[in-house]
């Protein structure tokens, strides 16, 4: 499909890319997409981000402004704390872009803020993708992310290739709205994973059962998961796991408690219990607010389980 410009759907490096949100995710993208041979205009309401991200070898080109990001750009990306900062952005966005622009929010946001995002970017005549992602600052850093995409299938043709240049998978989960979906519905899975792993872990220690050798038996059993296998929340048999190097973060528990919530919200909307995801959004909430436990690894979850028993 070719679009004003000349423009064809992004294949290689014509037209300009604008990116919002340059933060610890948003930052390390935008200069993937650089480095990749994309002309990157960028802009963070925090100057230091903003300074941050045009500082690096394959810098962003500053801008003064979201509206003078969206003038000049065939594609807008934003990488943005939660869904109100989205619709704030687009407020400002979508009437300074050109009719056509193709607008992908990489930002983990409430399913019906994604939809109104969307509904909104076509009312103005643009095009819109929800794309969060999964691989976190390491993924954002090495190229690696996943993306789970909710769009029409010409727009998420159009956005494939420059999220390719941000990532090593990319998947269409349905239109506006399902990649958000995905990605609550994942991480609900994840959280509930690491605590069902964690309680078995803080049980084993009071039947005397080593880590080890639960780790051998359930690694290879039924009770295999990414949580336990990969992540898994106490040190030795995993070495790479944040667990081994006191749960610095890894994915920190405050996000984990903003994607429960945000899960647990979506909940509500359909009517439908979930009441493991409930029970942890609550864990995870409860835990990023006591002391430290906001920047720590999610996994650290098990140090509360195990003071919850004495
Ligand atoms: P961050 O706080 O480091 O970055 C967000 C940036 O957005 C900040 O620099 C902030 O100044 C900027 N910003 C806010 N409103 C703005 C606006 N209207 N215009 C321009 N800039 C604005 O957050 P992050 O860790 O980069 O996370 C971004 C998103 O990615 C979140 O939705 C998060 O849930 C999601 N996410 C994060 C991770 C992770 O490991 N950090 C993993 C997966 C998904």
């Amino acid at each position: 499909m070719t679009h004003r410009n000349g423009f064809n759907g992004f294949n290689g490096s014509n037209g300009v890319i604008g990116f919002i949100g340059l933060g610890n995710m948003g930052g390390p993208m935008a200069a993937n997409l650089a480095t990749a041979g994309h002309t990157v205009t960028g802009y963070d309401l925090a100057p230091e981000a903003l300074r941050r991200a045009s500082r690096t070898e394959n810098g962003v080109r500053p801008a003064r402004s979201a509206t003078e990001v969206a003038r000049e750009a065939d594609v807008v990306i934003s990488m943005l704390p939660a869904g109100r900062h989205v619709l704030a952005a687009y407020a400002d966005l979508l009437p300074a872009a050109r009719p056509g622009t193709l607008f992908v929010d990489c930002s983990t946001i409430d399913v019906a803020d994604a939809r109104a995002a969307h509904d909104l970017a076509v009312h103005a005549g643009h095009r819109a993708v929800d794309a969060p992602v999964s691989g976190g600052v390491v993924g954002a850093t090495a190229a690696s992310l996943t993306f789970m995409v909710g769009a029409a299938e010409p727009d998420f043709e159009a956005a494939r290739p420059v999220l390719e240049a941000m990532g090593r998978k990319v998947v269409h989960c349905g239109p506006p709205g399902a990649g958000q979906a995905a990605k609550i519905c994942n991480n609900m899975i994840l959280g509930i994973s690491m605590i069902a792993v964690s309680e078995a872990f803080v049980l084993g220690e009071s039947l005397g059962l080593s880590h080890q050798a639960l780790y051998d038996v359930a690694s290879t059993a039924s009770g295999q998961c990414w949580a336990l296998t990969t992540n898994c929340p106490v040190p030795g048999p995993v070495p790479t796991s944040p667990a081994n190097r006191d749960y610095a973060a890894g994915f920190a528990a405050a996000l984990m408690a903003k994607d429960l919530g945000l899960a647990a919200g979506a909940a509500d909307a359909a009517g439908l219990p979930t009441e493991l995801g409930r029970r942890a959004a609550q864990l995870y909430a409860d835990f990023a607010q006591a002391d430290d436990g906001a920047g720590l690894d999610f996994s650290a979850i098990i140090t509360t389980l195990r003071e919850d028993g004495k």
